[in-house]
């Protein structure tokens, strides 16, 4: 096949697959994958490298096979080539391009902003969608459209620092005229409280009344100080009324801000408001691949699968994590594994965060369930009852453990990563297709987590 011939289906097939999945899992993981070579039964894709290829195995292998089908008119054999020079990394621009920008080059002295903070390497998700494309769109028409305010809300560490500086970034690189200013609440408290002593109110009030885009962090702060309540109160009618944007932070909805005035909460409430709820499994996934790019840090994908599925609510205790493994393994000079993780994991978390549900219980369980000796389990034997009393196994431990897929494989004879995976989808489609089966392993799945609430 001629090339331009080769990239019209592979386009083909790519659009196929962006029909089919969200936008966010689009970009992730489809965008940027070229086509190494084709020949009548094979396609060798190009990923940026080994994580990228195991997810796409264990997450996208059908969907892969329909689109190439529906593009190509026949099945094709789908192999990987991971890319390992520098040089043949410019071939995936995203990969390359987020690397570059997410090198910190400092501090924007004038608006306080942190240049680290990017929509870049703000990794998008279901939980923080709605905000993001809220924060990108005040920074197109500042201070002119409903979201003014733009209130962002979240627990801790789910990304409303990164977001809110990613907007003053934005600005900032769009119009370099425009004064952004990003102050978190506690330092706008300080900031009038020092005017007052020394005698330079007015100084204080007519340089916040200059500003064209006021982001002010954790607004919570004010909560009980009325004086600076009252003082931020005529700043935010003074800029709302020169259409200036402002955008807000606040760790739980301006309703429950109790000990704040009504006149605040209402104002506060009358633009738009976005919350940011926990990355899903796949978000956190995503960001750890980002982040130990950016680091340098070489992860097996073992490894970023259990960091995710250890921590789920907060991004800012991944990322320390991360930081704690890589300063461990540098100055032990050891290589991350899954102990290392899940030591550091406890070491800082506390045991309840690594796993509740122990392999052995699953195995101890199935094993009565369908009368078949544990050893057989974890044997080489193939006859249908224990493969299937297998499969089951497999999948409930990838489901109710942090284990890693060659480590389930491991445990169940020595099988590899990859005949983990092909088990649980089967498994997977299996509950798909027949309910009764589908009863039978769900009525597993909440025994054990009976065991696990137990502490059996
Ligand atoms: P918050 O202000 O809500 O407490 P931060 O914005 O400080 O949270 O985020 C905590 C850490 O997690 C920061 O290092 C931030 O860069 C990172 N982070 C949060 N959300 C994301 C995301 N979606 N993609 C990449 N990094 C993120
Ligand atoms: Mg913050």
């Amino acid at each position: 096949m001629a090339d331009k011939e080769v990239q019209n289906l592979w386009n083909k097939t790519l659009s196929y697959i962006r029909s089919k999945i969200e936008d966010t899992a689009f970009q992730t993981w489809f965008d940027g994958i070229k086509i190494n070579t084709v020949d009548e039964e094979s396609i060798t894709l190009i990923v940026p490298n080994r994580f990228h290829y195991e997810w796409l195995e264990s997450k996208y292998r059908n969907l892969i096979n329909d689109a190439i089908k529906v593009s190509f008119g026949k099945s094709l054999i789908v192999n990987y080539s991971v890319i390992l020079t520098e040089k043949t990394a410019d071939n995936i621009p995203k990969f390359k391009e987020s690397v570059q920008k997410a090198i910190p080059p400092g501090y924007h002295r004038p608006s306080n902003l942190n240049d680290r903070y990017t929509f870049e390497n703000f990794i998008e998700g279901k939980g923080n969608q709605f905000a993001r494309a809220a924060g990108i769109s005040v920074t197109d028409k500042p201070g002119q459209t409903f979201f003014n305010p733009l209130l962002i809300y979240s627990s801790p560490g789910l990304g409303k620092t990164h977001l809110i500086q990613a907007a003053g970034n934005r600005m900032i690189r769009k119009n370099r005229s425009v004064k952004v200013l990003y102050i978190t609440g506690e330092k706008f408290m300080l900031d009038f409280i020092s005017s007052i002593q020394n005698n330079k109110s007015s100084d204080f009030t007519k340089f916040y009344r200059n500003i064209d885009m006021l982001l002010l962090d954790d607004v919570q702060f004010f909560v009980g100080k009325e004086q600076t309540q009252e003082q931020f109160f005529h700043l935010f009618n003074d800029l709302y009324q020169k259409e200036k944007q402002i955008i807000l932070t606040t760790d739980r909805h301006p309703r429950k801000l109790v000990g704040l005035q009504e006149r605040l909460i209402s104002r506060f409430q009358s633009g738009l408001i976005a919350d940011i709820q926990a990355p899903d499994l796949e978000t956190r996934i995503a960001i750890i691949m980002n982040e130990a790019k950016h680091t340098g840090l070489e992860l097996d994908y073992s490894i970023v699968e259990f960091i995710a599925n250890s921590i789920s609510g907060d991004i800012r205790v991944m990322k320390s994590l991360l930081v704690r493994l890589q300063a461990l393994s540098t100055l032990k000079n050891i290589d991350i594994d899954l102990s290392l993780c899940r030591s550091v994991i406890r070491e800082n978390l506390g045991e309840s965060t690594v796993q509740s549900i122990t392999f052995l219980q699953i195995l101890n369980y199935v094993s009565k369930k369908h009368e078949i000796k544990k050893r057989q389990l974890t044997g080489k034997g193939r006859s249908h009852n224990i493969a299937t009393a297998r499969q089951i196994i497999m999948f409930l431990t990838r489901k109710l453990t942090n284990l890693s897929l060659k480590h389930i494989g491991k445990e169940l004879g020595g099988r590899d990563h990859s005949t983990v995976i092909h088990s649980c989808n089967l498994v997977e489609s299996k509950m798909k297709e027949d309910p009764a089966f589908n009863r039978q392993v769900e009525s597993y799945v909440v025994d054990l987590n009976k065991f696990s609430n137990l502490g059996e």
